[in-house]
């Protein structure tokens, strides 16, 4: 299949999201949002990645409730089971036997040059293997199913461009006649970017620095209060292009309203503090509905469970189907190979 013949067929949706943590403000700008509109347009497959949280989670209870915590927050923002899959990543084992796979035909060089890598072991974690080869299981993640659009966040792009060369290489190696694999695209919202934590750095679960989605009351004040600023006395103009608080307010705010902030900025007279009192309402509100649906859900916890197996039961007969043409491809089938 090529680069072209990929563009022609229906895309298919996949996309992943790490149970390391509760899920934030940049999880839902960067992926979450986009994945709940497009799976009411395409077929879909969103997995939570439960064996990439194992680089960092070393706790067996909080990655157990990592996980039927992202299931909850998925169904409570709108995803529909009967539209699309949702499902944990282990549920499909045969991934990580994809990704031995991929191991073997992707250079050292390339996951040396991981920025998402370096990053990590700069702010602190480990350097363990897990995380160093994070994007092969990545690649693994998007191809065992066949996808072709992936909707991620900024950080994610240059992980995206090593699952295109893997696929690629994959059927230039091995199938060059009758390729398996889908080239993937990402799906980048210039818009957003990547969405600033309150310390400035990237919104992430591995850099404590988030809002939650679905905080709420003195927790998401607390959060909100914390957002770094400069020290511009409140009388003072002050640039809204570098601040964290405006950042922020964008994502929430209607287009007049922002451009109304811009300018009470530029001109002074006021405080970092108001602006963060207008966010405070703003993502109050905006996660209201969603709050309410994903307390009536959290009462029925049986019925998140079996929406998570079914999505896995699905996802996993797909996979193997992609898996069957690979180890064929590959030779590691010999029944009646002769
Ligand atoms: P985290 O860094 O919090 O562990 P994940 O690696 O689980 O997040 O990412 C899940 C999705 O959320 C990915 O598509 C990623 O691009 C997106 N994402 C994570 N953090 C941000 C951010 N700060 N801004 C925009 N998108 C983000």
């Amino acid at each position: 299949m090529s680069d072209t013949e990929t563009q022609t067929l229906p895309p298919v949706v996949v996309s992943g999201i790490q149970p390391s943590g509760l899920l934030h403000l940049g999880n839902y700008f960067g992926a979450l949002r986009q994945h709940i509109a497009l799976h009411q347009q395409h077929e879909a497959y969103y997995f939570i990645v439960n064996y990439h949280a194992l680089t960092s989670v070393r706790d067996a209870a909080a990655l157990r409730s990592y996980t039927l915590n992202i299931a909850l927050d998925y169904l409570a923002l709108g995803f529909d089971p009967e539209q699309a899959c949702l499902f944990v990543q282990s549920d499909v084992p045969q991934v990580t036997e994809l990704a031995w796979i991929f191991y073997n035909i992707t250079p050292v060089s390339q996951l040396e040059k991981g920025v998402s890598y370096k990053d990590k072991v700069a702010q602190g974690l480990p350097a363990n293997a897990g995380l160093f080869n994070y994007p092969v299981l990545q690649a693994a993640d998007i191809l065992i199913y066949g996808g072709s659009m992936v909707p991620v966040g900024a950080d994610q792009k240059q992980n995206i461009e090593i699952s295109r060369d893997l696929a690629l290489r994959f059927n230039q190696t091995y199938c060059p006649d009758d390729p398996i694999f889908p080239v993937p695209e990402p799906l980048i919202l210039a818009d957003v970017a990547v969405v600033p934590g309150i310390d400035g750095r990237k919104m992430s679960k591995s850099y404590g620095n988030t809002i939650g989605i679905f905080e709420e009351g003195k927790t998401l004040k607390k959060s909100v209060m914390a957002i770094v600023t400069d020290s511009t006395p409140l009388e003072d103009p002050k640039d809204p292009s570098t601040c964290n608080v405006m950042a922020l307010l964008r994502l929430f705010a209607d287009a007049d309203e922002v451009a109304e902030w811009e300018a009470r900025y530029r001109q002074g007279g006021t405080g970092y503090g108001h602006a963060k009192k207008r966010l405070l309402a703003l993502v109050s509100e905006h996660f209201e509905e969603a709050r309410d649906r994903r307390r009536a859900l959290a009462d029925r916890p049986t019925a998140v469970e079996e929406i998570l197996v079914e999505g896995g039961r699905r996802a996993r007969r797909r996979a193997e189907m992609y898996m069957e043409r690979v180890r064929d491809a590959v030779g590691l089938s010999y029944v009646g190979a002769r």
